[in-house]
Formats: C-alpha cells, structure tokens, sequence
C-alpha cells in the first residue's frame, strides 16, 4: 500500500496479510481529515425519521435541518409527516435568552396543524450549550396534548454519528412498553435497523409473512408510533446496520427479556441465512416453519440463479470497492461481490467496531484494504492504487467515484431501487453489471492516461 495515510491514522488502516490484524476503531474523528462521518445529530435524525406518522422536530438553527426527507427518501405505505421537515429556527435572541417558549410554541401549533401520534424534539449543538430544558417542554406539551412527545439529547458536538444512534435508540425506548400486546401472536417479531429506503422492508415483511411470522414493529422504516409503543410484546428482535438499533435491542432484552439476532438482508448467502435462523428459533412451537422457509428460499433461488449467471461471466475478476456507514452491510457486499465474480479490494466503515473489523478480516482475500473512518483524500487514494471497476458507497462517495472516472452503486440515502432480499440481489448483479461493462470509462481520464502509457510502452518496445 503506497497510499499517503496521515500519521495518526495508520492505525484504522489494515492491509490483509501485512503482518496480524489489529484495527483501531470507534474513536473521535481527526481533526483536519475530513471524516465522511456526520455530526451526533444527523446520526439521530437517519434513524428516527422514518417514522412517518411522527413529528420531527429540529430545535436549533435553520441550518441544522437542512438534511431533509429530500436527502434520504424513507418510504411510507401510509402517512407521510415525516417528509415535512420543521425548525424552531433559533436566532441570536432566542440564544441570549434562552429558546424553551419558542419551543413550547412550535410543538403546540405544529401538533395542532398535524395531529400526529407522537413528536421527536432533536437538541443541537446549540441547544446544549444555552441548556434549554427539553426534558420539562416535551413532558408539558405531552401532558396537554396527550401523545408522547420524546426528547432526543443528540447536541452535534457530544461525539460522532455512532453517539446518535444511542440518542435516537434512548427516545424510541421511552415509547416502548406503553400499549396493549394482547393480540400479537408467539411467533413474532420486530425488524429493526432497515430504513425503507426503496420500499426494502416491504419484501423482507412479505418473506415472514410467507413463513408465518407476524411482524410487530418496523424500527423504523414505514414506523409508527404505535408499533413501536407495543413491540415488546414481540418474541423476537431481529437487527440488520447493528450500529444504528443495537443500542434498543440490548435494552429490549434486559428490560423484557426479548432476544435479539444479528441478521442481513443484503444478497443471498446472508438473507437466506436470516431466514433460517427465525426459523430455527420458532422451530419448537411452529415446526411446520422450517419446510415453509426451506420452499420459499428454494423458489427464490431457482428463479435467481440463471440471470445470476449471466452477469458473472462477463464480470469475473473485475474488482470492487466498499465504504459504508454500517459494518454489516459490507459483509454482506462482500460475500455479494463474491457470488458475482468480482474481487473486493477496499472496503470500509464510518462506524465500525472491533469485532467488525475482525469479521472483515476474515472474510476477506489477501490485499485487501480495510479501512476505519475514512475521508475523501485517502478514498481516493486507494481506489487509484487498486484501480478498481466500481466504487460503492453513499452520497459522499458518489463525487470520489466520479471525479476519478470509476463506476459508482449507490447503496444508501439516494438508491430508488431496493437492493434487499433475493431480488435486490437480482437488482443489485444487474445494476454493478450496466455499470462496470459500460463503454463510457474507457474516456475517463485515468483510461485514457492508461491507454497512451500502454501504447508508448508498446513503441518503445
Ligand atoms: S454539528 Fe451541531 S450545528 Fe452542525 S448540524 Fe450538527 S447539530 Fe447542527
């Protein structure tokens, strides 16, 4: 690896094969390397706000609510105020004076106007530092208006996107365990971590609904409030992008005793695995689910293979590479890669642990790179030195990808099209496929630069 790493980051870098693995991880990012992590806030605000019958709230400036439903599109098979984006738009004099009547207000006439079944009241950097008490406001607007409204502590400054996932996590825990559970049957569960970005959590619900389970709750993409309210009285909670709604699962099962199982969605390895595993964990009181699960998977799989198939042969060797905000979904982009043919050369998280890290480890070939918050500079780096057909990331990286002239899958906030379950597989060979085999990189700068210094070195020789 000749890439230039700052100093003090050498330790979040690991190249498979140089020497045993160890990573650093999960630490306040540097100063001066332009982290593609976003502030405690927003980390808060992707999690919470695809609950779409809820108010959202943005105590602070203007600008801290600028990351809008238009950003990251959450879809809803019903209301849809969570699109509608609202500040209390703090000023110099609300700052001087303190901005709890401001607030006490904008919840008043926003519930009055929407009447929604709950309301999240974020706190920004700045909220923090005057100390309003969002606690007392959120507890005298619920008890007025009689629907639970959640203080969210998520000040920017208090950490790193991680520390917003706690924040939102500790809010939806406050809804939890206060509605009725009598009719949610033994075989249930809760999906936790998926954010419904294309309409993903829709086909995972019709896979269980096909095996038998009843959902409860979806935490939190196309979420209501009331789900959430009685989720407790699902059997299970299953937990995809981990980061983000582990937090929830670990107080779930301490205060109601609900397991939890790390799952993914992504590609076929890991979403059949998935649904095996809920199998075998209802197996006892519903036996008849393990043949129900097995026929779905086959079903699917058969229609998948063949067109798998195609793509593979034209995309054999070429070679990948990864970065994302949650670690689980580059497992399963690796073992995804691998069943397409492609090789993965770099792959990385903004908000990783230890243990991630060593999974990737493992899974990995030698050569690879595996990469801790990275940033743009070193991205771009790796993805020169690798030379890599396809970049895949979210709406950071796409400008990387492009000013490089390397083909780019967006795998977050702006894909329209789901990339989850068996035929998000489908979607996903068949987007990487149009991609790398397009003609038009061949006029990209580096191919180009490539070809003459293939073609000089041919005259010379
Ligand atoms: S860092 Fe602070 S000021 Fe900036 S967007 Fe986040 S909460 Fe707002």
């Amino acid at each position: 690896m000749d890439s230039r790493i700052l100093s003090d980051r050498e330790k979040q870098v690991h190249v498979k094969g140089d020497g045993p693995f160890s990573m650093n991880c999960d630490m306040p990012s540097l100063a001066g390397a332009v982290s593609q992590r976003a502030c405690v806030f927003c980390g808060s605000r992707v999690v919470l706000y695809p609950i779409a019958d809820a108010l959202h709230l943005v105590h602070g400036p203007i600008g801290c609510a600028a990351y809008t439903w238009d950003i990251r599109g959450a879809l809803s098979s019903g209301p849809e105020l969570h699109r509608l984006s609202f500040s209390t738009d703090l000023q110099e004099k609300d700052v001087i004076f303190g901005g709890e009547k401001k607030l006490y207000s904008a919840l008043r006439e926003l519930i009055e106007r929407h009447n929604p079944n709950g309301a999240f009241v974020y706190s920004t950097c700045i909220v923090g530092i005057i100390g309003d008490d969002l606690q007392a406001v959120c507890q005298r607007v619920s008890q007025e208006t009689g629907i639970p409204v959640i203080p969210v502590q998520s000040e920017g400054f208090k950490g790193n996107k991680r520390a917003g996932y706690n924040a939102a996590c500790n809010a939806m825990f406050e809804l939890v365990g206060t509605r009725p559970t009598d009719d949610i049957s033994p075989v249930s569960l809760n999906i936790l971590g998926d954010f419904n970005l294309a309409g993903e959590i829709w086909i995972i619900r019709q896979y269980f609904e096909r095996i038998g389970v009843q959902v409860v709750a979806n935490i939190t993409g196309d979420g209501r409030i009331d789900d959430i309210r009685r989720s407790h009285g699902a059997a299970l909670n299953l937990v995809q992008c981990s980061g983000s709604t582990m937090d929830l699962a670990i107080m779930m099962e301490r205060q109601y005793g609900i397991p939890f199982l790390k799952v993914s969605y992504f590609g076929v390895e890991d979403m059949a695995d998935s649904l095996y595993r809920v199998a075998n964990f209802f197996k006892e009181i519903r036996p008849a689910i393990i043949d129900r699960t097995r026929e779905l998977v086959r079903n699917e799989l058969n229609r998948l293979y063949p067109e798998l198939e195609r793509y593979r042969k034209d995309l054999n060797g070429k070679k990948a590479a990864i970065y994302v905000g949650g670690a689980f979904k580059a497992f399963s982009l690796v073992k995804a890669f691998r069943l397409i043919g492609m090789d993965v050369s770099l792959v990385g998280s903004q908000t990783g642990t230890e243990e991630d890290y060593k999974e990737l480890y493992e899974i990995t070939d030698p050569g690879t790179i595996i990469v801790d918050d990275s940033n743009p500079l070193e991205l771009s780096n790796f993805l020169e030195e690798k030379d890599v057909d396809i970049f895949v990331g979210g709406v950071k990286e796409r400008p990387i990808a492009y000013k490089l002239g390397v083909g780019f899958c967006d795998h977050n906030h702006e894909r329209k099209e789901p990339l989850e379950g068996f035929v998000g597989m489908l979607n996903f060979a068949r987007e990487v496929h149009s991609t790398v085999m397009s003609p038009v990189w061949r006029f990209s700068p580096r191919r180009v630069s490539q070809h003459v210094h293939n073609e000089r070195s041919l005259k010379a020789v």
